[in-house]
């Protein structure tokens, strides 16, 4: 990681950190141009630091966790707690023992919705989620209330994109609500949603509140003791880290009262041939052999972000996200969407008009720049904000303000290119 010297004085779009050297697979070409990696909110490229962590495990530290007596097992399985201990304190989890690894947010939505839902939730009872919901905060709960009885229901969005409080405040009126599963971030328009009131509120409501940080991790501090709510789910290759690792952090109070999700090793306490018992939190929800090296490959993730500092990270994606808004905005034919000058994450959703998001994003990769198109799995969202698909730009800590630049050219050769065509 290096520090450029960059004056501080060519206003807010200016920013002071540049890490994209730690990143080798920046400096490959991208149809014969310099990669601008645009599709962090899919997935973040990886530093240096963890692709030699992953690498260090397997070379190093291999064994199977939590199995073997003998002295490389206990290292293997002690490097895999550390890990723990790790990702517990970066987002100020009281107890690591509250961390369950899971592949990504994807599973630990699903572990909530499965194993909290199958026990919690009766017939009339109602679990809200916003418009604005990626499918891995919606889907799970359609099947949690398939399997239960329960009724799903959603949080509107207002015109500009906000999500309605108003109206989470009428749905939770009804007395049934349960849970609230509210993204940190949207995938979408990178808005950042007041989790702490959203759960605040479930809970003078009589509900829990999950909240989906896969766009947040990373992004920005999380604090799970300061938002307040009951489950924080988060992916691992969202945040810099490896694919196949994420994490869910919940209460206690209610991991420990939960059924398992799966089952398998290393989750029981006793096994007879007709019934189990099982092992506490975090081990009852991590049936089967871990992801240890994508856990230790996580860890050093979170201590290179650490390193830099989330307030740093935050900062840099604000000024990016200026820039490249303020560009689009002087395009007459480029429409962006969500609600503009509040606190957004690095998440620009976009289209040219008159042109279909895939072909902006073609057009785009032959300047090497690589943007998402289509609908981010959000379909819901789509029909809210009255679109079919939109283009998506997304940032992280190696993104320069000439990546911005090269972009903004982009889309205006893009736009141009079509206007005549
Ligand atoms: N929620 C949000 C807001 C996301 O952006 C994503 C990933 N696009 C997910 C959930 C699912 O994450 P994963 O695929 O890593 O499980």
């Amino acid at each position: 990681m290096t520090l450029s010297s960059r004056p501080t004085s060519s206003g807010p779009s200016w920013t002071d950190l540049d890490v994209r050297a730690d990143f080798p697979l920046l400096s490959r070409l991208e149809n014969g141009h310099p990669l601008v990696y645009l599709d962090t909110a899919a997935t973040s490229q990886k530093p240096r630091a963890v692709l030699e962590a992953t690498d260090s495990f397997f070379t190093v530290h291999n064994a199977n966790v939590h199995r073997g007596v003998y002295g490389l097992a206990q290292e293997a399985t002690e490097l895999y707690e550390a890990a723990r201990t790790t990702l517990a304190a970066f987002l100020n989890a009281p107890d690591p023992r509250n961390l369950v690894f899971t592949r990504g947010t994807t599973e630990a939505i699903n572990l909530v919705a499965h194993a909290w839902g199958r026990y919690a939730l009766r017939p009339g009872d109602e679990i809200v989620v916003t418009e604005l919901e990626h499918h891995s905060n919606l889907v799970p709960w359609q099947l949690a209330a398939g399997a239960t009885g329960a009724r799903l229901r959603a949080v509107r969005l207002t015109p500009e994109g906000r999500l309605d409080l108003g109206h989470l405040r009428e749905l939770l009126a009804s007395g049934r609500v349960r849970m609230v599963a509210v993204a940190h971030v949207s995938n979408v328009l990178g808005t950042v949603h007041p989790v702490a009131q959203i759960a605040r509120l479930a809970h003078a409501a009589g509900a829990l509140c999950l909240v989906d940080g896969a766009q947040a991790a990373g992004h920005r501090a999380v604090d799970v003791q300061a938002l307040g709510a009951d489950f924080y789910a988060l992916s691992g290759h969202k945040m810099y880290g490896p694919t196949g690792i994420g994490a869910l952090w919940g209460r206690a109070e209610l991991l420990e009262a939960m059924p398992p999700f799966m089952g398998g090793g290393e989750m029981i306490e006793t096994v007879e041939i007709g019934e189990s018992t099982f092992a506490p939190p975090p081990l009852r929800f991590e049936p089967g052999t871990p992801p240890a090296a994508q856990a230790v490959g996580l860890a050093a993730a979170v201590r290179f972000l650490e390193a830099i500092g989330l307030d740093r990270v935050r900062a840099h994606e604000a000024a990016l996200l200026e820039r490249a808004l303020r560009g689009l905005d002087a395009l007459p034919d480029v429409v962006t969407y969500g609600p503009q000058g509040e606190d957004r994450a690095g998440v620009i959703s976009f289209n040219v008009r008159g042109v279909h998001p895939h072909d902006v994003a073609t057009f785009l990769d032959e300047d090497g720049v690589t943007v998402r198109a289509g609908q981010h799995c959000a379909q819901p969202a789509m029909r809210a904000l009255g679109v079919d698909a939109t283009a998506r730009a997304s940032f992280g800590v190696y993104t320069t303000p000439e990546d911005v630049d090269a972009f903004l050219r982009a889309v205006e050769r893009c736009a141009a290119f079509f206007a005549s065509a």
